[in-house]
């Protein structure tokens, strides 16, 4: 179900253009606009929810589509061996701006933070 007046669902329907690396039945991945890192997408699954734990109780299986998706992109770009990071953002303590849940995914060079 798509969500009225959410950004990333405009995109999954293709309303709002973005830069797509990934795409499979139920999982997009696209450039975020404003990268963090080297590399820098987001991970979403195309059925709306406002966050990771609205995710979890309206489908927890989405979480392992999710992961399955990062799994194959990460894999196919080799990321997996140079090494990469996944952040959710829930809230305004985590400064989550866009209320459709996604996943952060950071790497392509040393990240900051969590100790380093
Ligand atoms: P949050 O802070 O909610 O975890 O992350 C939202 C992310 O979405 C930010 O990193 C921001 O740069 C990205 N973003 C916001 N609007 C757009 C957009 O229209 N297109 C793309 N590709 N990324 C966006
Ligand atoms: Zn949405």
């Amino acid at each position: 179900m798509s969500h009225n007046d959410c950004i990333f669902c405009k995109i999954i329907e293709g309303k709002i253009p973005s830069s797509k690396v990934f795409e499979n039945e139920n999982v997009l991945a696209f450039k975020d606009l404003h990268p963090q890192a080297s590399k820098h997408f987001l991970f979403v699954h195309k059925s709306h929810t406002r966050n990771i734990n609205e995710m979890v109780l309206a489908n927890s299986s989405h979480i392992a589509e999710v992961f399955s998706a990062i799994q194959q992109f990460s894999s196919q770009e080799k990321l997996d061996q140079s090494g990469f990071r996944i952040v959710t953002n829930l809230g305004p303590d985590a400064g989550q701006t866009v209320f459709h849940t996604h996943f952060h995914l950071l790497g392509g060079e040393p990240l900051k933070g969590f100790g380093r």
